[in-house]
């Protein structure tokens, strides 16, 4: 084995590894670009080297930069993690030429598989079932458009270099194929360097099932059972879990028998994963290997007790796989959910910001929780906006299902808007607990539904003022800093108990809407009102939840006040509530003057409105490229573009001014 690694990546794949290097002995080396100089991946580290601008393209993407800090720190391996240039030949390839070991499947491998086009032309002959579809050289649009008619609609457009479903458009008929054969091309060019597709039949209401492999150099592979990553919005992977539920046997055994050949067929190395789509038969179709370790690994070391990264190290190092196949034993159930720094409400768009709050349920029985960042560090604008991965383990699919539960609601965040609610939401969401789900379940259900947070009852509101009120009075907290009292009496313990009629406000702010709940009471009995709603209760906090007892009933929940928030969650449901201070948000006031603003920073890749025109609702105004992905925003009612302040190409701040929406009758006034 070797004795130092760099890691070319950040976040929280660099920790990962870190760890497992300091378990064996391994000096590590990091890298880091200037947005992420004082980050967790770094501060791990052993050794660091700067790369470079925050870009990827001018940092983690740069080839010579990462050899360069090789050589400086005598790192004698390389890890590329997942992402940046974990699946380039390239950069495999430069590894070894600079003498160095490549913690992957050597380039040549890479390439015979790392492309979807590459892969289908490989595996068809050694028997592994693929979708229907073309996947050929020639990219004239005629031919395209003559092989679309063939596989027949609906199809899928694909880049050829695809991850993370970029690029990926589905065609319903023939009329709409070329413009989103151009939408793909422009999203693969921009993400990938390369425009190149292939097209595949749709598959209606698959599961995606996938199977982990291992290879080495010996001619010999094994697969460590296979995960289930159905839960997808727009195909991204939401919650993974393993192994993949209600499989019959004979399929699962098949699964993990056509993996591990398409390992074998392709003289593979090291960890990968091959892709497939699960059709409501039960037959199996290969869409993709990934030639690296998937975000989603955690599920199966959880499963299996076994270490992936070690296992990559060990194989690269030039040992023998470590395990046997018959060795090879899954226990229980896990779950992975991704916990991302996004909005929802904004089309899930990253939100940049500063970690202010960061409460992370670690030390929880069977809960992993693999992050990048710690509380106060920033989220950029650069790279994938993920906070971290919550794993949970249990016994059976239920009991893991529970703990994951259990872990989202110990979880909180300040600071940036999170896909929390959605990720609880959809872990409750009764198809996804019988597991009657597909890919497309999500889309479908209504993704923004689901991340909606209920309006709440007057019954939660009550509830709400209580659990502030006892979470207020349980806070061990330094008297406030003059002029910050936004909690009126709860905040001042001392005022309260002097006060001859305990009597306060508790102003909730449930986005704009503000409800004033009064609280009376000392002790633990108090009695909450809001107009002719009334709830006399006993409340307090214990094992992180408030329990409140009222009319013979004692209910706990989870809820925590952060910052200047409110959370809790009650049936499954995890609602939020501003504690109002006065303030009210400016965003709001802009969106009724009609002024149509940038949600984040990006490049506009496209106008699709002049002045002048009449849009409705929903309709799209304009392609905005962030994070490599396009996004389309929508007019946000109906009204007349009065004015448009940016051009196509231009790069934009967030909450700069694209264009005005003026209401119809503004617009005939003037
Ligand atoms: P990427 O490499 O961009 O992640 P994949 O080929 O792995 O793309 O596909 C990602 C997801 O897209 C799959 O998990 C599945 O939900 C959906 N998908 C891919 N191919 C098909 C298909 N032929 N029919 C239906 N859904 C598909």
């Amino acid at each position: 084995m070797f004795d130092s690694l760099l890691i070319a990546n950040r976040g929280e794949i660099a920790c990962r590894i870190i760890k497992t290097c300091r378990r064996l002995g391994i000096r590590t080396v990091a890298v880091y670009s200037d947005a992420d100089r004082d980050a967790r991946h770094v501060r791990l580290a052993d050794e660091a080297v700067h790369l470079g601008p925050p870009p990827a393209a001018e940092s983690y993407l740069v080839i010579g930069k990462i050899l360069d800090a090789a050589r400086r720190t005598a790192a004698a391996a390389i890890h590329p993690g997942y992402g940046f240039l974990s699946e380039s030949p390239a950069f495999a390839r430069a590894v070894r030429d600079a003498g160095l070991v490549f913690v992957g499947p050597p380039p040549e491998a890479m390439e015979r598989l790392g492309g979807k086009d590459s892969a289908k032309a490989l595996l068809e002959p050694a028997g592994v079932p693929l979708v229907p579809g073309y996947h050929g050289a020639d990219q004239d649009d005629r031919r395209l458009l003559a092989e679309a008619e063939r596989i027949g609609f609906p199809l899928l457009i694909k880049a050829t270099a695809g991850g993370g479903g970029k690029g990926m458009r589905k065609v319903e008929r023939a009329a709409d194929f070329a413009e989103l054969l151009a939408a793909c091309r422009r999203e693969a060019k921009a993400a990938f360097g390369d425009d190149r597709v292939l097209l595949e039949r749709y598959i209606e209401r698959p599961r995606h099932v996938e199977v982990q492999v291992f290879a080495d150099r010996y001619g010999q592979a094994v697969h460590l059972f296979e995960r289930d990553c159905t839960l997808q919005r727009r195909h991204q992977k939401i919650i993974e879990e393993a192994p993949a539920p209600g499989l019959p046997d004979e399929v699962r055994a098949a699964l993990g028998r056509a993996a591990t050949e398409a390992a074998l067929a392709a003289a593979y190395e090291n960890a990968g994963t091959v892709e497939f789509l699960l059709d409501r038969e039960g037959r199996f179709y290969f869409i993709e290997m990934n030639t690296r370790l998937q975000v989603e690994h955690p599920v199966t070391e959880a499963i299996t007790g076994l270490d992936l990264v070690e296992w990559q190290l060990r194989i690269a190092a030039g040992e023998p796989l470590p395990l046997r196949q018959d060795a090879i034993r899954a226990k229980g159930h896990a779950f992975e959910a991704r916990l991302y720094a996004e909005d929802p409400a904004k089309g899930f768009l990253p939100s940049i910001g500063t970690l202010r709050t960061l409460r992370l349920p670690e030390g929880l029985a069977d809960v992993r929780v693999d992050t990048g960042v710690e509380e106060g560090d920033p989220v950029t604008p650069f790279y994938d906006p993920m906070i971290a991965k919550i794993i949970a383990w249990g016994p059976d699919r239920t009991a893991a299902l529970e703990r994951l539960a259990e872990a989202l609601d110990a979880t909180q965040v300040a600071g940036v808007t999170t896909n929390l609610g959605f990720l609880r939401a959809a872990a409750a969401s009764p198809a996804f607990r019988t597991m009657e789900i597909d890919t497309g379940w999500l889309d479908r259900e209504g993704t923004e539904e689901l991340a909606r947070e209920p309006a709440p009852s007057p019954d939660t509101l009550l509830l709400a003022a209580l659990a502030t009120v006892a979470l207020s009075l349980a806070r061990k907290r330094p008297p406030p800093v003059p002029g910050t009292d936004w909690t009126s009496p709860w905040h001042r313990r001392d005022a309260w108990r002097l006060n001859q009629t305990p009597r306060g406000l508790v102003r909730l702010l449930v986005g704009q809407e503000l409800t004033i709940v009064t609280v009376e009471g000392t002790g633990e009995r108090f009695t909450a009102r809001l107009g002719e709603h009334a709830l006399a209760a006993r409340c307090g906090v214990a094992d992180g939840r408030v329990w409140i007892e009222a009319e013979g009933r004692r209910r706990a929940f989870p809820a925590a006040l952060v910052g200047h928030t409110l959370v809790l969650t009650l049936d499954d449901r995890r609602h939020s509530f501003t504690l109002e201070d006065g303030r009210f948000f400016a965003r709001g006031e802009e969106e009724d003057q009609g002024l149509f603003t940038a949600p984040m920073p990006g490049k506009v890749t496209k106008l699709l409105v002049a002045p002048g025109d009449r849009v409705r609702k929903g309709q799209p105004l304009a392609v905005l490229e962030a994070m490599k992905m396009e996004s389309r925003f929508e007019a946000p009612r109906d009204g007349i573009v009065a004015a448009i302040h940016v051009r196509e190409g231009e790069q934009v701040e967030e909450g700069t001014v694209l264009l005005d929406l003026a209401s119809a009758e503004e617009a005939a006034a003037s």
